[in-house]
């Protein structure tokens, strides 16, 4: 028998609500991204976005699924890794749901749920997963019951680095998407700092690097183009590394930042290289939602991964490779 999980996700600038079916059917997928007038996000004003909408957000989910609360069976919500506010605003949502409908409740990893939807879409079934988002910048890939971190970034992430550059040049949060258009039409390429240290990489220097060559009247359409070109070419770099040495023969693009067409070109090409399949996870299950969380949730469910309410307080640095992945095998 089908049974139906509600996820929950609120670890920094969304808030979302998914219903999904142990068979893999996403029933639903609401989402609200919080983008202040001008700045950076706040976590404070973040987690009030997150009390104040989440009501309707889930109702909206339910109601878009056509089922009732009485139909859910599960409850899962992202338990970090994430900042501290809009995490347990997000916990305290979910155990009142939990405790009211009396379900079980599930603490899932917010990385590792990136990857868990990107399989279920793709079908891969042990891939590399380039993880880029807001907050994070991982190159991973499973090993000894754990999603290992191969490669990552040792500052900020490479969204983080694109909406700080893009504020920088007066665009609105997040920038992502209007940086890639410049970059379109940026011909020539400015040099900045490419900083892959190992398998790790870092984006803050050049992060101020960028900023300086705007200041300095270099066309901003040109210091796009540069900014993707250096930070898409350190990602591919250590996930060449990461396909090579593990010989893995799939390659997950995944998080808010796939969603740029030049990344996945870029990718796509290096997965060519090793004879891998590639796969750019789908806007809408890219950026943060509910149904990742969701179909985690069933995951760890079947393998019995519940928590109590009483032990289910959040984990801000939760890290990928700190979760047995007790639903995959050795
Ligand atoms: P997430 O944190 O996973 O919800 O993803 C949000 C991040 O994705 C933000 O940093 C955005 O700037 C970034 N993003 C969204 N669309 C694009 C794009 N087309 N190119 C680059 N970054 C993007
Ligand atoms: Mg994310």
């Amino acid at each position: 028998m089908s049974i139906v999980c509600l996820g929950i996700e609120g670890t920094a600038h969304s808030f979302g609500a998914g219903l999904v079916s142990s068979k893999g059917e996403v029933l639903s997928n609401v989402w609200d991204m919080f983008s202040p007038e001008e700045g950076g996000i706040h976590p404070r004003e973040a987690s009030r976005h997150h009390s104040d909408l989440g009501p309707k957000i889930i109702g909206e989910a339910i109601e878009k699924a056509g089922v009732t609360f009485e139909n859910v069976d599960l409850i899962a919500f992202s338990r970090g890794p994430g900042l501290g506010p809009c995490l347990r605003t997000t916990a305290t949502v979910a155990r009142t749901l939990a405790l009211k409908l009396s379900i079980p409740l599930i603490g899932v990893n917010h990385c590792v749920a990136h990857i868990e939807i990107g399989c279920l879409e793709s079908r891969f079934e042990d891939p590399v997963t380039v993880y880029v988002s807001g907050g994070n910048t991982q190159v991973i890939a499973y090993a000894g019951r754990r999603f290992r971190t191969f490669g990552e970034t040792l500052d900020i992430a490479i969204g983080n680095m694109l909406d700080t550059f893009g504020r920088e040049a007066g665009m609105r949060f997040p920038a992502g998407p209007r940086i890639e258009i410049e970059a379109k039409q940026g011909r020539n390429y400015h040099t900045l700092p490419y900083s892959v240290k190992g398998m790790d990489l870092s984006y803050s220097g050049m992060l101020t690097a960028a900023k300086r060559l705007h200041s300095e009247g270099i066309p901003l359409n040109d210091v796009c183009f540069s900014v993707q070109e250096t930070a898409f070419g350190m990602l591919a770099e250590i996930s060449e590394r990461a396909i090579a040495h593990t010989k893995k023969k799939e390659l997950l693009l995944t998080g808010g930042v796939a969603r740029n067409n030049r990344l996945t070109e870029i990718l796509r090409g290096v997965a060519k290289r090793h004879d891998a399949k590639f796969h750019r996870v789908t806007p809408s299950l890219a950026g943060d939602q509910g149904a990742m969380i969701a179909w985690t949730g069933i995951l760890q469910y079947q393998v019995g991964d519940v928590i109590e309410v009483a032990e289910s307080q959040v984990l801000p640095k939760w890290r990928t490779d700190d979760q047995d992945i007790l639903w995959r095998g050795e």
